[in-house]
């Protein structure tokens, strides 16, 4: 069918949520909608939301009410616009949406949007949707395969959901209430997924899920398979030759994870691994079920098993009950581990979990002024493992031009951003950079000098 309608899809949150537009946009192509980067050209604007942030309804509705102009002006234009809401927004608030924000058509859950097309064409007949249900059958087995000229515009890296959903409780998350329970894809719908995204040119795989390590799709012999196991396979498969994997809880590392991140080359080496805080006390308020010292642990086996391994981690600051010596263990154990990079936040209670009932929130001004101390922390530690590449060669796979004319821009295998002038021709393949230059956010370098001209030869 020809594309003959546009939607535009706006993606809030985390990868998951990237890899759901592309997955939404994949399913309506069969339709006859076309991506486009212009909400007021489109036939079908989705919000694909998130819920983490603080205040993340009302930033919704705030944005809804900017597309409800665009819908007005299409409407004066004689063109109709669909506005449809998806994500975990939509799940938390459901019916909600419509009855507060009367321009939308569509309210799509985490779990539903492969039925889209058939949604989208009863909104078309005037009818309000909403389909938040948990539903029975496979969302991926219903979805339509990743269009190949879409994902060659989208680059040479992508994310694969593998897992999805949590059965933790930490008490400060709204995930396992609107992701539902944990789920994993069986080992060939990745495998045949991959392979599409092989050979639209895609290169770096990161598979990505609420809890990924916690991987148990079914294998290819029809036992369950574990994450190392899906990577190994996925190692083996032409084109493709990067892997990465997040978000990892550090409970669900396993011994085969660890083996594969000593034996595939092609399992970069980083991981992500949230800790939240470095005291003991915290963490069982947080119902994490792991202490300061089994978190350590298994950063020491990661070490052990690839010594060169890059850490990152998520922090929150201020969960309640949190003292100057609770926050003090978080610092030190930032300072004992020596994190790549980390993302950190102040605690912000999410209505109906455990903690947002707490006794002893901590007071606003304090949780500022220890989120600062804490991103200085990790800040330097960043800095100093940037700085320690300065002059060393790199292997960078090159995705997409830089800025300036004649540069591109790829990642090292520890994730960082490195920025080199090379030619266009580069673009998708791996290069050996000698870092020159190390800038707050990225790596500055050249392409190392004997293997230039053979890459550039080769057309790589
Ligand atoms: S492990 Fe905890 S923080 Fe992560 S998604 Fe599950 S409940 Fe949320």
């Amino acid at each position: 069918m020809s594309n003959s309608r546009k939607v535009h899809v706006k993606s809030f949150g985390c990868q998951m949520n990237v890899y759901d537009s592309n997955r939404m946009a994949d399913t309506l192509a069969p339709a006859g909608y076309a991506e486009t980067a212009a909400a007021e050209d489109a036939d079908l604007v989705i919000l694909n939301t998130c819920h983490i942030r603080e205040k993340a309804a009302e930033k919704v509705y705030s944005e809804i009410g900017r597309i409800r102009v665009m819908k007005e002006e299409a409407a004066r234009q004689g063109r109709t616009m669909l506005i449809a809401v998806a994500g975990c927004v939509a799940q938390a608030e459901g019916e909600e949406i419509m009855r507060r924000a009367g321009a939308v058509d569509l309210v799509v859950g985490s779990q539903n949007y492969h039925r889209l097309p058939e949604m989208i064409a009863r909104a078309q007949h005037g009818e309000k949707v909403v389909d938040t249900e948990f539903p029975l059958e496979d969302k991926f087995a219903a979805l339509s395969a990743p269009a190949r000229e879409a994902t060659a515009k989208r680059g040479v890296t992508s994310f694969v959901t593998v897992q999805e959903g949590c059965d933790k409780f930490c008490t400060f998350c709204v995930v396992p209430y609107t992701r539902g329970a944990e789920v994993s894809r069986p080992v060939t719908q990745v495998v045949a997924e991959v392979e599409r995204l092989a050979e639209a040119g895609v290169r770096e795989i990161t598979l990505i899920g609420q809890n990924v390590n916690a991987y148990h799709g079914e294998g290819e012999d029809g036992a369950p398979s574990s994450l190392g196991k899906l990577l190994r396979r996925l190692s083996r498969m032409p084109g493709i030759c990067r892997l990465r994997y997040t978000t990892s809880h550090p409970r669900d590392m396993n011994d085969d994870l660890y083996r594969a991140h000593a034996e595939v080359e092609e399992l970069m080496p980083y991981v992500h691994l949230p800790v939240q805080s470095g005291s003991d006390r915290i963490l069982d308020a947080m119902n994490r079920k792991h202490t300061r010292e089994e978190y350590l642990a298994v950063i020491a086996r990661l070490r052990a098993a690839r010594p060169d391994i890059a850490l990152s981690s998520d922090f929150i600051v201020g969960f309640p009950g949190e003292t100057e010596q609770d926050f003090g263990d978080t610092l030190a154990l930032i300072e004992e581990v020596g994190f790549a990079s980390a993302f950190s936040f102040m605690y912000s209670p999410r209505p109906g979990t455990p903690a947002a009932e707490m006794e002893e929130q901590v007071a606003a001004e304090v949780k500022s002024e220890r989120l600062q101390r804490l991103q200085a922390l990790i800040t330097r530690g960043q800095r100093a493992f940037n700085a320690g590449f300065a002059g060393k060669t790199l292997d960078v796979l090159l995705e997409k031009p830089g800025r300036l004319p004649g540069q591109l821009v790829g990642k090292s295998p520890y994730l960082q951003a490195v920025q080199v002038m090379a030619p266009r021709s580069l673009l998708g393949s791996v290069a050996p950079v000698t870092i020159t230059e190390v800038g707050s956010n990225s790596l500055f370098g050249e392409l190392a000098e004997h293997t230039a001209p053979q890459l550039a030869a080769a057309g790589a």
